[in-house]
């Protein structure tokens, strides 16, 4: 049923239960709003109408109606810029700000941040509250993301984006009044919950409430450190989304770019992580294919998402068995990076700093588990974020715009198409039956791209021909959706024999450390059409066809799932139930 209502003497239709924001949007009015958050790809809405910028006049009505929950009515008549309106506005700002820092030049989110943006688009210069501030330890005890609850303004897209989105439950509204916080239970530590680092609530975060653990100074001390050999490696995701924070548009391929500048920030050698999800692919390929022979063990669930294989350590120990044993992308670059590359080179694994640039900031905290190292030294030194990255450039005054294309190094650097769509959810899964495609056939098929796999869909299914054998698969991404799937699988309510798994809604093109996208879902898509064009581009599209993985197995590691393989490139899991 359709609602008739005047916006500024406008007149509009709307669905009946549509929100007064939804009626002004569908006239292009503009509402200010800062504790309201949708994201229409993956339907999501945050709509508490608790910071109260969003409010308007609505004739008949005594008070002010907050836009963002007030539902359409039949002859409604809503003015939102009276001067009124505008005024509150301006007095709740005023009073949010009296209980903040304002420490604007030194925040993480400066000018990514909506309380700034919408105190300079309301040409607020003068406060006029001043009152008690809110003082609280910053957490940095995690690996990952910072909190500094000093600037929190109790929106709570964060309870959102970890309760509702995520389903892991860390963060909650504790406390009443002035001393209201969103925090942990007990006030612990992050490093001490079961958050899985996704980064989700940063995404969300409005303000610097929430941001990542900076590791950027790390890297500009080991570029400065003459006795060390220092070499980068960039995630597939980065070379879609490291564009936007230059001003340029969302889903540019800025790969030649980023390269150009990763050689005049120093770095001795700049490689990709898509080299080593090739990588994964024929290790992780190996174990589908005698998992599956051997009917034994499935569904086989991938095992590149950090954030994704934590929240299974916590939440469904019982399972541990069915992750692949393959280590992600970026600990296969890391460790293949100190043994092979560091002998190649007659380097020691110890004088070579492995730098990751990364859309994710669980990669971060996965750097630093323990079994990612080798006798006290790390397989990967230092994890940056796509955003730090970026502030790197700029701090180097590097005119990212302007540079020419430059190329991956050899070998660590040669990559396929079917590595770069790792960075979209469904990419891992359709890089992996490819290869298998092929494996089992035993031929060079043509038929590459299975596209019922791709789409930021939180849950996908597709059952697809591999050389005669029929697999059953299913792609999900967003920790909700993996809980519903993995509910499912426990109640024997659902049999596949292989299953991609992604912490983020959409896959790591949406991670924690990708620019901030404040909800556009238009960006996302973006970025992920551009991987997929990324791949149709590359002169060679399956992870076993890569001349540099060829010789790698030729020269260091033998077959795929060799016992050297093994002991390189596989892991195992930790019940952290209790943890
Ligand atoms: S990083 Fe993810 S799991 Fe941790 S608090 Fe944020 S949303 Fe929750
Ligand atoms: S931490 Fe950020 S997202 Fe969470 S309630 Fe505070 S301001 Fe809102
Ligand atoms: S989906 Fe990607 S970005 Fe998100 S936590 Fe997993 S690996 Fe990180």
């Amino acid at each position: 049923m359709m609602v008739n209502l005047k916006i500024n003497d406008l007149p509009v239709s709307v669905e009946a239960g549509s929100t007064i924001l939804e009626a002004a949007s569908k006239l292009d009015i503009r509402i200010p709003t800062l504790c309201h958050f949708k994201m229409d790809c993956f339907q999501v809405e945050h709509r508490s109408g608790s910071c109260r910028v969003c409010v308007v006049e609505v004739k008949g009505r005594p008070n002010l109606a907050p836009a963002c929950s007030t539902p359409v009515t039949e002859g409604m008549e809503v003015q939102t810029n009276s001067l009124r309106a505008i005024n509150a506005r301006r007095t709740i700002l005023d009073l949010l700000l009296s209980d903040h820092p304002k420490d604007c030049l030194i925040c993480p989110k400066n000018l990514n941040c909506s309380l700034q943006a919408l105190a300079q688009e309301m040409g607020l210069h003068q406060l006029l509250y001043k009152g008690e501030q809110s003082t609280y330890n910053k957490d940095l005890s995690s690996k990952a993301i910072a909190r500094d609850l000093d600037k929190c303004i109790m929106c709570r897209r964060c309870e959102t984006a970890c309760n509702v989105v995520q389903t892991v439950g860390v963060l909650s509204g504790i406390g009443r009044g002035f001393n209201a916080v969103v925090g942990t239970a007990g006030l612990k530590p992050l490093a001490e919950t079961n958050c899985v680092f996704c980064g989700q609530c940063v995404q969300a975060c409005p303000v610097g409430a929430l941001s990542e653990i900076d590791y950027k100074y790390d890297v500009w001390r080991a570029l400065n450190d003459s006795s060390k050999t220092v070499v980068v490696q960039t995630a597939p995701a980065v070379r879609v989304a490291i564009g936007e924070c230059f001003d340029m548009q969302p889903g540019s391929i800025s790969t030649g770019k980023m390269i150009t500048a990763l050689r005049m920030l120093g770095f001795d050698k700049v490689f990709d992580t898509d080299f080593a999800a090739d990588l994964t692919i024929m290790e992780e390929t190996t174990e589908l294919i005698e998992r599956v022979r051997k009917n034994e063990n499935l569904p086989i669930l991938t095992s590149c998402c950090p954030g994704w294989v934590k929240f299974l350590e916590h939440q469904f120990p019982d399972l541990l068995y069915m992750p692949s044993s393959a280590k992600s992308p970026q600990q296969m670059f890391g460790a293949i990076a100190k043994s092979y590359y560091a002998q190649k080179i007659g380097v020691k694994p110890e004088d070579l700093i492995v730098v990751s640039v990364m859309p994710c900031l669980s990669k971060k905290y996965e750097a630093s588990r323990e079994e990612f190292s080798n006798n006290g030294v790390p397989d990967v030194d230092i994890v940056i974020s796509t955003r730090e990255l970026a502030d790197m450039i700029r701090e180097a005054g590097i005119q990212f715009e302007d540079l020419e294309d430059g190329v991956y190094d050899s070998p660590l650097g040669e990559s396929t198409g079917a590595a770069v769509i790792f960075g979209a959810s469904g990419g891992v899964l359709e890089a992996a039956l490819r290869t298998a495609a092929d494996w089992i056939s035993g031929e060079d098929l043509q038929e590459i791209d299975f596209t019922a796999v791709r789409g930021l869909q939180g849950i996908k299914e597709a059952t697809v021909k591999v050389g005669g054998i029929e697999l059953k698969a299913a792609i999900c991404s967003g920790l909700g959706n993996v809980r519903k799937l993995l509910e499912k699988i426990q109640r024997g309510e659902a049999n596949y024999h292989a299953i991609e798994v992604m912490a983020c809604p959409g896959g790591c093109l949406n991670g924690g450390g990708q620019p901030y996208h404040h909800g556009d879902s238009s960006i996302l898509k973006k970025r992920l059409d551009a991987l997929y064009r990324d791949d149709a581009g590359m002169p060679i599209r399956k992870s076993h066809k890569n001349p540099s993985i060829i010789k790698l197995y030729d020269e260091f590691l033998g077959e795929p799932g060799s016992h050297f393989a093994h002991k390189l490139l596989h892991t195992s899991y930790v019940n952290r139930r209790d943890q």
